[in-house]
């Protein structure tokens, strides 16, 4: 085995460890000698790894979390791609690129994915985790593998890369002026009418940049990669503020970039636009901030089931130790029977936009997610039950104590992570139900000593889910908790809210656009149809099936099941099972 330690530096804090704690508690070191020695300019601890045992005392005894300690087989040695410094981050192996074919890239934040971008995009000249200056080495290192040919058309520059970047919120700030001009300058590929008309930006052309929603940012963000004629294409989360039509539709769109020549590598947390998007998949595992290893190419399936099952085979690695399987909700036992509440028809009337809610019921101890496109008024529904929107017509008199955590989190809070939440209730904090199912799986104890105001989008959302959910109420509003998430964090709130409601018996309203997570954790579903940003209308809770039904029938989408680990796949469209199901109009069940 070899040995790599990490320290993460933003976390360590030596003069409130008692100064330099882990230097003192080390073995070695009282040994008289130098596994950790101190970097007296920089005034922080340095782990020689070569000197280190591994004993991982420093690691338990480090008040911030801040060291990590991992053996490694030897073997990965030769595949170390690049390393940032002295107990940084490393990352082994890379995934492929080829042309025609969409690379899906699969796995938490963290653990390299934009680092594998950049060298593959030639902004980062790897190290392999040495002193390596030069590109001729990185196509030595790769001699015989996939990429060997891809590093020498880079490093002769025949290659240029297309990036759609992560935060698609951000552009406003980089690029000015309207869409259109945007538009027209990226289109290099003569495809602009093609694609505005695909990404249905016909009503956005002559709009300026900075009125943009995040939906419409994101299909902009889009269209201008998918106008500009290049090799290589990266789209970075292209699924994030769409609603789940957009994003099949989206991964349609790069699709058809593959399918005439193009190499196009994704990052996706939404496992069913990534099934649908993706020919091959790597799985990227290790420790976020402190290691990163990409699996061997896989099958999309296969790939997304070892995933789920938290093992992958051919590398023989337990990476989490649970597995996510999915259950149909008519085979769910805890059926709820006892009415919580009887809500009444609910009117919104914004002037320009009016939500018509029928009434409805919730029952204790289930879960309704809540589906349909982009503008149609689920948070304007959510809102009236949180109190925070008054309604036109129809009132809410109820005496239940609601917790909402909304779509937009503000985090204008002054203060730590653990003054927020410990004000809430502090008894949860402690509490090992609440510890082992919500707090521990979504990293919420790392977070503690952060100040509130300067939480990242990932880690705000985290924050803000946790508040919700710990706060004491009868009924929990969630308005989309897996934005800002990656794929494990999504499974983690997923089980959380499934566990926490089954075992209290209280009820969830959940606004969500991820098919898996609204799988995994529904007992019922709210459909809203209608004209968005004109006129939508809820439709009472019903059974997951026939909700399904009715949702994806005027999607135009069907879903099957996969056979070993139950989740939903997206058919393609005009395949043998989509049409076959959509003639029976068994759109989801089959
Ligand atoms: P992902 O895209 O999977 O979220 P990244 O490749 O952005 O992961 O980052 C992986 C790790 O590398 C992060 O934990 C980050 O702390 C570290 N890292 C990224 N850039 C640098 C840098 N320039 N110097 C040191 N560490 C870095
Ligand atoms: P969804 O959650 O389904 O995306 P929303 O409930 O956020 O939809 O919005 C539905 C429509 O109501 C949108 O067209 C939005 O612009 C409009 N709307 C939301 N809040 C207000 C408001 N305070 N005043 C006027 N219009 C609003
Ligand atoms: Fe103190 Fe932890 Fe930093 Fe070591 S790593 S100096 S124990 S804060
Ligand atoms: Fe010292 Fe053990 Fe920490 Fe290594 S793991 S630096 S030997 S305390």
């Amino acid at each position: 085995m070899s040995r790599i330690a990490v320290i993460d530096y933003d976390k360590c804090n030596p003069d409130k460890c008692g100064h330099f704690l882990c230097e003192r508690v080390c073995p070695v070191n009282r040994m008289g000698g130098e596994a950790i020695i101190i970097d007296e300019e920089n005034y922080k601890p340095i782990i020689q790894e070569a000197s280190c045992t591994g004993c991982g005392i420093c690691v338990h005894k480090c008040p911030f979390n801040a060291i990590t300690i991992v053996n490694l087989p030897e073997q990965l040695d030769e595949d170390c791609v690049h390393r940032y410094g002295i107990n940084s981050f490393v990352l082994y192996r890379l995934p492929i690129v080829k042309d025609g074919m969409v690379v899906g890239i699969l796995g938490p934040n963290g653990t390299g994915k934009t680092t594998a971008v950049k060298i593959l995009s030639g902004q980062l000249l790897p190290n392999l985790c040495g002193d390596n200056d030069s590109w001729d080495n990185v196509i030595k290192a790769f001699r015989g593998n996939e990429l060997q040919n891809y590093f020498e058309s880079l490093k002769n520059r025949e290659i240029r890369p297309v990036v759609k970047p992560q935060y698609v919120d951000l552009i406003p700030k980089a690029v000015k002026g309207k869409v259109r001009d945007l538009l027209k300058k990226a289109d290099e590929a003569g495809k602009f009418d093609e694609v505005v008309r695909e990404l249905e930006l016909e009503n956005v052309l002559d709009r300026d940049i900075k009125h943009l929603s995040g939906g419409e940012l994101q299909r902009v963000a889009i269209a201008a990669a998918i106008l500009r004629d290049a090799h290589f294409y990266f789209f970075d989360e292209p699924s994030s503020y769409l609603d789940i039509r957009q994003r099949l539709k989206v991964a349609r769109i790069i699709r058809h970039l593959a399918d005439s020549g193009k190499a196009v590598l994704t990052v996706e947390h939404d496992l069913a636009v990534l099934d649908y998007l993706s020919d091959i998949i790597h799985v990227v595992y290790g420790k976020p901030g402190a290691y990163g290893i990409f699996s061997q190419p896989k099958s999309t399936r296969n790939g997304i089931n070892e995933f789920l099952r938290g093992y992958l085979r051919d590398e023989n690695v337990r990476f989490r130790p649970y597995e996510i399987r999915f259950t149909k909700s008519s085979e769910r036992t805890s059926q709820a029977s006892d009415i919580l509440v009887e809500y009444p028809r609910l009117v919104k009337d914004y002037g320009g936009f009016r939500l018509e809610a029928e009434p409805g019921t919730l029952y204790m101890g289930e879960v309704v997610s809540i589906v349909g496109p982009n503008g149609i008024g689920k948070t304007t529904f959510v809102k009236m039950l949180a109190g925070v929107e008054e309604p036109t017509e129809g009132e809410i008199d109820w005496e239940l104590k609601v917790s909402y955590k909304p779509q937009y989190i503000k985090a204008d809070y002054e203060g730590t992570v653990f003054d927020l939440l410990s004000k809430i209730d502090a008894a949860k904090l402690m509490n090992s139900f609440y510890k082992t199912e919500l707090l521990n799986p979504l990293g919420i104890p790392d977070l503690y000593d952060k100040q509130v105001n300067e939480l990242s989008g990932g880690e705000l959302q985290r924050v803000a889910i946790t508040a919700a959910l710990i706060r004491e109420a009868d009924l929990y509003l969630l308005d989309e908790p897996s934005a800002y998430l990656d794929v494990e964090q999504r499974l983690a709130v997923s089980r959380a809210i499934r566990h926490l409601m089954e075992k209290e018996g209280k009820t969830a309203l959940v606004v969500e656009h991820d098919v898996l997570m609204i799988d995994y954790i529904s007992d019922r579903l709210m459909v809203f149809e209608g004209e968005p940003g004109r006129q939508g209308k809820a439709l009472p809770p019903m059974g997951m099936r026939e909700g399904m039904n009715r949702f994806l029938a005027s999607v135009g989408i069907t879903f099957r099941r996969d056979p070993d680990t139950g989740r939903p796949r997206a058919n393609k469209e005009g395949s043998v099972k989509d049409r076959e199901q959509k003639e029976v109009g068994e759109y989801y069940y089959v």
